[in-house]
């Protein structure tokens, strides 16, 4: 292990510098600005989207306040959220729903009070959501299959049996994920020996999964595990180290966790998909400070549409690409995703 991480651990003075730490105190009361996340298990919510959400609402406007909650993977924890965040006097929802379709009740209540709702990340389907802030999320699904099959057949495994572990049925990302790696994998040559969705994306869970595939297909028998994020990727790996697999197959991932690229650089993980969470946090904080003004966007700013069942949402729509061990450092260390000093930790 150390052998690979030796040339991403050494120091250089020209790396980039990590995310300033939010400004301490908080703002006078005054605008009020709900940001409703879904869960904490998967670390880029309270590591990243919330973070650089915050701050970049906090340089915009002075006395706006930001009233934060995370549904720990519960949607009806999550409506009882947005219910307190709008009789507190919310002046827009940013919602990250847990569930896509039971999120539409949330959306018509806030309409109701004429509060709008960005959509943050998974889109709230059939509802009348102003905008949608994400990714291609069918692509992201595309490059981690991609990635795979492609490693599988440079390494002569183009057609052995792979298990494929999704996201939660509930996330409309996880649908997308999923839809776009099959698009890729079936008719690949490579054969699905097993494949699970993941409930509340739970890495313990993707752990179980993973047990029950090496019991079911031999723990000698699969060459490469599709795995929706980072944190089913490190159930998975948990599970096959358990197991005694050696040597690990190609895993995927997705979000660029600190872990993950931990054992990328291991060799545990062959890639992850880094996606632009800090701009995704920031944007969102723009287009949440003009909402709660009643201003509008900046020109140029909504770059697509995206239709949920109800209407083409007006949407941003934001880069993500493929990371492996060869391009660590030109990617997440050069934006300052990650420091050396923050991924040598511990090695
Ligand atoms: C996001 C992923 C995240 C997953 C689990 C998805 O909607 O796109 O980045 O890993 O949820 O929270």
């Amino acid at each position: 292990a150390l052998m690979f991480l030796a040339p991403a651990c050494k120091r250089d003075s020209t790396e980039a510098k990590g995310p300033e730490a939010p400004p301490a105190g908080g703002a006078a009361s005054g605008v009020k600005i709900a940001l409703l996340l879904p869960e904490s298990k998967t670390a880029r919510y309270e590591t990243h989207d919330r973070p650089h959400f915050e701050r970049k609402v906090k340089e915009l406007c002075a006395n706006c306040e930001i009233l934060y909650s995370n549904a720990d993977q519960d949607a009806s924890k999550q409506q009882n959220q947005a219910e307190a965040a709008l009789t507190n006097g919310a002046k827009v929802l940013v919602l990250d729903p847990v569930d896509s379709a039971s999120a539409a009740a949330i959306v018509t209540r806030a309409r109701q009070s004429k509060v709008p709702v960005l959509s943050y990340e998974r889109l709230i389907l059939n509802a009348d959501v102003d905008y949608y802030i994400s990714f291609d999320n069918e692509k992201v699904g595309k490059l981690q299959a991609q990635a795979l099959l492609d490693k599988l057949k440079a390494d002569g495994k183009g057609s052995g049996s792979i298990v494929i572990i999704n996201g939660s049925p509930t996330d409309n990302n996880a649908k997308l994920f999923k839809a776009g790696a099959h698009s890729v994998l079936d008719g690949s040559g490579l054969q699905v020996g097993a494949e699970y969705d993941t409930p509340d994306w739970s890495p313990d869970k993707a752990q179980q999964q993973m047990e029950q595939a090496i019991t079911s297909l031999g723990k000698d028998k699969i060459v490469g595990v599709y795995a929706a994020n980072d944190g089913t990727a490190g159930g998975a790996i948990a599970a096959m180290k358990a197991a005694g697999v050696s040597p690990l197959p190609p895993v995927t991932g997705q979000d660029a966790e600190l872990a993950a690229i931990q054992r990328i650089l291991s060799g545990e993980q062959f890639m992850t998909v880094y996606k632009a969470i800090k701009a995704e946090g920031e944007i969102a904080a723009e287009v949440a400070v003009a909402l709660a003004r009643g201003n509008p966007l900046p020109p140029g700013r909504v770059n697509g549409k995206v239709n949920n069942g109800a209407k083409d949402v007006p949407s941003i729509l934001l880069p993500a690409q493929v990371v492996t061990k060869d391009n660590v450092k030109s990617t997440v260390v050069a934006d300052g995703f990650w420091t050396t000093a923050q991924i040598c930790e511990g090695s």
